[in-house]
């Protein structure tokens, strides 16, 4: 593998990966929800074609296996582009990023995944390639040492990240477009369990699809690698179809519950509940409770625990809330506690 195919291959597909790639949708018309973003997306393609001009930079954020990459995927495909695909840190140099943006040709699509992991020095020689399509290389070294100015193809920016926030406000401000992508509901879901069922060819009932969407942490990423864990599942008990019986049975042995948390979910909360009485308890102190990376915890599981109503955040930390006592059958071990929490109310 060559040094510039290093940097924009990040890489080697596994046989699940392989599996992933083969249902990932390719037109806009195939990506299951977010219809304000497919919508408003569509408009701007549009535009940008009737121009015959290239899309603007697009800023995707959002939790892990949403869609961002795919969208990527689907730009390059409705503007008729190719792409090249890199992530934050594994462009470690301004040298890295000049090999893969002079090898753009006009209306490229460059997606960089976990863009807010880009150093400050690859993010500022960035700016003028996004801004004006230049970068400044330095010739030679030592005395003879000069800078040139070497123009770029017209090309589009993709940037992924988790973490919004995390984004400096000069690297946000060179983007003409930002998109959120949210949870999926779990009619959604059930729409692209059946989707990749049909194209990996498993004859799944419907009700199938809907247990396991029902239970995929809003996440399609997470709906596709069920579907397949519970396909497993049936071919081993020689099942010709997928049905609910079956799907319940994988799914409990998967430890995926009704609700569809996973097993770090259900210790993260059980740790919230059992070791520090309810909370509030540190980000960072959680996350050395339940031995997990404090990033991990913010960027992958918090977002659906909040959204779902099983914790709060609040300046002090994070608190179970009365649902989650709920959900395991436990009650709050402070009077009024957790009630405190509901709705959201600061009483
Ligand atoms: P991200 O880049 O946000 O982590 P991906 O784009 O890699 O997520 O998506 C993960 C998987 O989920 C992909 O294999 C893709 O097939 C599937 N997927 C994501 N969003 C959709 C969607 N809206 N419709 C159908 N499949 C989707």
């Amino acid at each position: 593998m060559s040094e510039g195919e290093r940097l924009i291959t990040p890489r080697r597909l596994s046989g699940e990966e392989a599996l992933d790639e083969q249902i990932r949708p390719r037109r806009l018309d195939e990506f299951v929800g977010q219809p304000r973003l497919k919508e408003n997306l569509r408009v701007f393609i549009e535009a940008a074609r009737l121009r015959a001009e290239p899309l603007e930079h697009v800023l995707l954020f959002g939790p892990p296996g949403l869609g961002k990459t795919t969208l990527a995927y689907i730009i390059a495909g409705e503007m008729g582009a190719g792409i090249r695909c890199s992530s934050g840190p594994i462009l470690e140099r301004p040298v890295d990023l000049a090999g893969v943006l002079t090898g753009l040709v006009a209306g490229d699509v460059f997606f960089i995944d976990e863009i807010h992991r880009t150093n400050k020095a690859v993010e500022e020689f960035l700016y003028p390639a996004l801004e004006d399509y230049t970068i400044d290389v330095m010739i030679d070294r030592g005395p003879g040492a000069r800078s040139e100015r070497i123009g770029l193809c017209r090309f589009t920016l993709v940037g992924a990240t988790t973490r919004s926030g995390l984004l400096t406000a000069p690297l946000r401000s060179r983007f003409g477009m930002a998109f959120r992508l949210d949870y999926y509901p779990a009619e959604e879901l059930a729409r692209i369990v059946e989707r990749s069922a049909r194209i990996l060819d498993v004859p799944v009932e419907p009700e199938s699809a809907r247990e396991i969407a029902g239970r995929a942490r809003g996440t399609p990423r997470i709906a596709n690698r069920l579907l397949r864990r519970v396909r497993d599942f049936a071919q081993v008990e020689g099942r010709e179809r997928v049905d609910l019986a079956i799907t319940r049975y994988a799914l409990d042995r998967l430890e995926v519950d009704a609700r569809g948390l996973d097993e770090m979910d259900k210790r993260i909360l059980l740790t919230i509940i059992d070791k520090f009485g309810g909370g509030p308890v540190g980000g960072s102190t959680l996350a050395v409770a339940v031995g997990e990376d404090a990033r991990t915890l913010e960027e992958e599981y918090e977002p659906l625990l909040v959204q779902e109503g099983f914790i709060q955040r609040t300046p002090r930390g994070r608190t179970a809330t009365a649902l989650a006592y709920r959900h395991f059958g436990r009650r709050p071990s402070r009077p009024g506690q957790a009630e405190l929490d509901l709705g959201g109310e600061d009483r």
